[in-house]
């Protein structure tokens, strides 16, 4: 058992079965991930990728076809009461108990999961959430953000040590996206590991300290989000220079480079191989002043534009 990882994978299978007209479907194939403890980890794929069918073997609602699981160090397997214990989880689909209030939702919870009343945290969770003066409201009253929001709290009844969420902001606008980004964050800073899945690029970006990249069910890239984003080589940086000119000078051949308008010159470089600044000197060789510059960074749409490529 390591201390290391909230999450261990290894070689996990899932073969759906054929049924009435749809085919066999190999979810996932050969997944290898470990997740470190205290990180917010992103599992990032287009639709149909396989995402819910992996989050769903962790909260034992799928049934893997082959492979190990691990939660917080629980076979999945061997010991299926503490790995469930082990982690909390947000479904991708709103699923609601229109009858209960947010307090009584997050008591019935902690019945099932067996926390003794004493235990329990119902007001705290509901704090945490935003959502205290909902405590004896309606449930149905409740917005979609807020509805949301209660889902989180539920998920943290028996107070897990993992939470995850399956694409907890598909839907909604950015001003809630943010908010739950919020909530995301607290709970980490609180020690919570966080995996959430996401077909938004930015989410990803802007939330997770490491991304696994799933396609067609295989994993595909796994890293921190800064190696990613270090992977792309390919910059782009535009100088606009002093004077109108007509084609590209011999001396700038050496370069990737192409006139854009009448002053413009682009060059595209992969930062490893080539430098600004020698860009610059070549175009100051050449007789031209430089007016302006101005470049474009990559982000992680284009990594997962190159890897989804293959
Ligand atoms: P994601 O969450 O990344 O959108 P899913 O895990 O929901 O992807 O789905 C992965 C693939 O498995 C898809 O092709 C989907 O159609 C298929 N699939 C998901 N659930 C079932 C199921 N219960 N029975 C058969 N096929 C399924
Ligand atoms: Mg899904």
């Amino acid at each position: 058992m390591t201390q290391e990882y909230a999450i261990e994978i290894s070689g996990l299978n899932k073969t759906y079965k054929a049924s009435g007209r749809a085919p066999e479907k190999q979810a996932l194939i050969d997944v290898d991930l470990n997740i470190k403890k205290g990180s917010i980890f992103g599992l990032l794929g287009p639709n149909g990728a396989g995402k819910s069918t992996l989050i769903n073997i962790l909260g034992g609602l799928v049934i893997k076809t082959s492979g190990r699981v691990a939660t917080w160090g629980y076979d999945l397997d061997r010991d299926i009461r503490n790995a469930k214990a082990a982690i909390g989880i947000v479904p991708q689909e709103i699923f609601f108990d229109a009858f209960f209030t947010p307090a009584q939702s997050l008591e019935l919870m902690a019945g099932l999961y067996g926390v003794p009343k004493a235990e329990r945290r119902t007001m705290e969770l509901l704090e945490m959430v935003g959502l205290a003066d909902k405590a004896h409201s309606y449930s149905r009253s409740l917005s979609g953000g807020m509805k949301r929001r209660l889902l989180m709290a539920k998920a943290m009844v028996h107070s897990p040590p993992i939470l995850v969420l399956d694409e907890p902001t598909a839907g909604v606008d950015i001003e809630l996206r943010r908010q739950l980004w919020k909530n995301v964050r607290m709970l980490n800073e609180q020690g919570v590991t966080i995996v959430l899945t996401t077909h938004y690029l930015e989410e990803a970006q802007e939330l997770c300290d490491e991304i696994a990249i799933i396609n067609h069910g295989r994993v595909i890239a796994h890293d921190t989000t800064r190696n990613l984003l270090g992977r792309m080589e390919n910059k782009e940086v535009r100088f606009t220079l002093d004077r109108d000119f007509d084609g590209v000078s011999e001396a700038l051949q050496a370069f990737c480079v192409e006139k854009i308008g009448k002053r413009g010159l682009l060059f595209r470089y992969a930062p490893s191989q080539q430098s600004v600044g020698a860009m610059i000197e070549a175009v100051q060789a050449a007789g031209f002043g430089i007016v302006d510059v101005s470049t474009t960074e990559s982000d992680l749409e284009d990594v997962f534009l190159q890897l989804t490529a293959a």
